[in-house]
């Protein structure tokens, strides 16, 4: 099971990014964070990776993983797990390798982590290319990241993160830049090879979103709505959630505009088309089963 509290993270300045958050997970399951850019996805990542701007003020923060309060490991400990038990899939991945050193070297620091036999490594490299497309892994292996395309660049990135050890995977925008071929390859094995890890994608796209199990919607960062994917997504509570399935692809592009000032009780007021007189008084919070939703909808 994977739980996760928090009370907010603010700046140096007292600008709060993200409001209260609770959730739990069970293992195996998998959760997309759903927003728009600048919705507080990523840097909840970052604060359950330990890997937060220290000049960020965190308060209440407590991570459970299994049987362990996560959060309260030494920075020496996550940074054994990061990599071997906890996963990050970055969303540009050309940025996240290192330019100085061939491809073979980073896979085989990856390797070194995993607990692989050193003699071994030439041969799980190869078959960790393989697994994300490379025919012919072994002229990859010599290969520097500027000789590489951006999207090969995703795929050996994603190759690096296939710890066999993953408990917990974190997958930032996982599609972007990816053709058609390559979602098709990476969503088939993100879901065989982490089908028993904790699972949580950060996607802007909604449809994406609908392929996990759960999905909790952020707008700037507060919690507008959480529960099973099927739920939210047939039957969304909020009317900000109804915005964004309305403004998929597969839907056509809505622009909405701000029509009245912003609250400081939700933040989609200023845009919201469903906005009323108690959206300002009324208590938002509100549960039915797995489900939660802040908005005075029912
Ligand atoms: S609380 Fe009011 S303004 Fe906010 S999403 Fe619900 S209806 Fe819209």
């Amino acid at each position: 099971m994977f739980t996760l509290r928090l009370e907010g993270i603010t700046t140096s300045d007292g600008k709060r990014i993200l409001s209260p958050i609770a959730f739990s997970l069970e293992e195996g399951k998998s959760l997309s964070l759903v927003g728009e850019s600048g919705s507080g996805k990523t840097t909840l990542a970052y604060a359950i990776l330990g890997l937060l701007d220290p000049q960020l003020k965190v308060s209440g923060l407590e991570i459970n993983l299994g049987k362990e309060n996560i959060s309260s490991l030494k920075e020496k400990e996550k940074r054994d797990r990061r990599g071997k038990n906890w996963v990050y899939l970055p969303q540009n991945g050309i940025a996240f390798l290192n330019p100085a050193t061939s491809i073979r070297v980073q896979l085989g620091e990856a390797l070194k982590k995993w607990g692989v036999k050193k003699g071994d490594f030439e041969a799980v490299e190869a078959s960790l290319l393989r697994k994300v497309g490379f025919k012919d892994p072994y002229p990859i292996l010599d290969k520097y990241p500027y000789e590489l395309s951006g999207g090969m660049a995703e795929r050996v990135v994603f190759a690096l993160s296939l710890s066999p050890l993953a408990e917990l995977v974190i997958a930032d925008e996982p599609t972007n830049g990816l053709d058609p071929k390559n979602i098709d390859i990476f969503t088939e094995l993100f879901s065989k090879h982490f089908s028993s890890s904790t699972r949580l994608i950060i996607t802007h796209d909604i449809d994406y979103a609908s392929l996990s199990d759960y999905i909790l919607v952020l707008n700037k960062g507060v919690v507008m709505e959480y529960g099973p994917s099927k739920q939210v997504l047939e039957n969304p509570k909020s009317p900000y959630t109804k915005a964004l399935i309305e403004a998929t692809p597969r839907h056509g592009l809505k622009g909405y505009v701000q029509i009245r000032d912003a609250s400081p009780s939700c933040p989609f007021y200023g845009f919201c088309p469903l906005a009323k007189e108690e959206c300002l008084k009324e208590e938002l919070d509100k549960r039915q089963d797995k489900r939660y939703w802040r908005c005075i909808q029912r």
